[in-house]
């Protein structure tokens, strides 16, 4: 579920002596749905287990949604260890990148009450990773070094099952034990247009090489990349409101960039408004990462149109309907208890 307001009236500042500007909103934008389940998770489990929830990891890639949940009580941790003893019986959250298998495996050995929050389309790519492992196929995974969901993939299998590639340099070093048994799977928060150049460098070196069924990458990140392609072009700059460490915003700037915006940056918050960079803009674009909340844009909008006399033009490339269900144990109806 998208919690996106769309503004398509135009919202005039009464400030006339202000320059005017046309705010270009991408849409889809923000919350995707498995960013909208994993923040539920944490905020049912507060609900019907009371505080503390302690939470393995950012439980979404963004400083606003971490520090609002904890004022509601979740306490977030690197790893489980750092779960005082006496409070092993609280519910645990496992973030919606993922997490390799040793972690669930700790949690049982500690006899934790986990909830797991991992996006049901990072658990697809767990499962393929497990799948051509079974079929004897040798795994490329495609994607960063050190983010969460890479280390989680990686660790659905044991130490040097899975080899993980970057760009398409690194396909020509790839020396598999059998070309014709190799199969790669993606992150799902990658640049669309550079995983299809790392996917035909793979074709053409391995024409034999197993695809996924279907895309790896996600509906959200897709969906928001291609409405940061119609909104940029002819935008002066582009604002993306997301955390530096969130994937998916990054390479929404990237794809503003190349779709044509004279410049990008990712922001925060409205305190991270480069103006500088915006004196003379006439038409800036506005977009969010999967896990921004719709807040933070309004108020990045909000401070725009306090320096500015502005108009804004809503850029729609898809309507979302996606939702995914959270566990059973959270549901109203459920009888299980901490
Ligand atoms: Fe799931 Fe995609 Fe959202 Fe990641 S960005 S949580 S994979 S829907």
């Amino acid at each position: 579920m998208t919690r996106t307001t769309d503004r398509t009236q135009p919202t005039d500042s009464t400030k006339t002596a202000h320059p005017e500007l046309l705010i270009r909103l991408a849409a889809p934008r923000g919350f995707c749905a498995g960013v909208d389940r994993a923040i539920q998770i944490v905020e049912k489990a507060l609900q019907k287990f009371g505080a503390p929830v302690y939470v393995r990891h950012e439980i979404v890639h963004n400083r606003f949604v971490v520090e609002d949940l904890e004022k509601k009580g979740a306490v977030f941790v690197a790893e489980l260890e750092q779960i005082p003893a006496e409070h092993a019986d609280r519910p645990v959250v496992f973030s919606a990148h993922g997490v390799p298998k040793s972690v669930p495996a700790d949690a049982k050995e500690r006899e934790m009450f986990v909830l797991d929050a991992t996006c049901p389309l990072v658990t697809k790519v767990h499962r393929e990773a497990e799948n051509h492992d079974k079929a004897d196929r040798e795994i490329v995974l495609i994607g960063h070094a050190g983010h969460p969901e890479v280390v989680g993939t990686m660790g659905q299998l044991p130490e040097g099952k899975v080899t993980l590639i970057e760009s398409a340099d690194d396909v020509a070093t790839l020396e598999p034990r059998d070309p014709d048994k190799l199969a790669y799977i993606t992150q799902t928060t990658l640049s669309v247009d550079d995983t299809a150049e790392i996917i035909a460098a793979l074709q053409a070196r391995f024409p034999h090489v197993t695809s996924p069924a279907k895309e790896d990458i996600c509906y959200a990140t897709t969906n928001r990349q291609t409405a940061v392609k119609e909104m940029a072009q002819g935008c002066d700059f582009v604002l993306v409101v997301g955390a530096p460490n969130s994937s998916n915003s990054n390479r929404l700037v990237e794809v503003a960039v190349r779709a044509g915006a004279k410049g990008s940056m990712l922001v925060q918050r409205a305190a991270d408004i480069p103006w500088d960079k915006l004196e003379h803009a006439r038409t800036v674009g506005v977009t969010a990462g999967a896990s921004a909340p719709e807040v933070l844009v309004n108020e990045v909008i909000d401070a725009l149109s306090e320096r500015f006399k502005t108009s804004i033009e809503l850029v729609k490339t898809a309507d979302e309907r996606v939702a995914f269900n959270i566990p059973r144990a959270l549901r109203d109806d459920a009888t299980t208890a901490a």
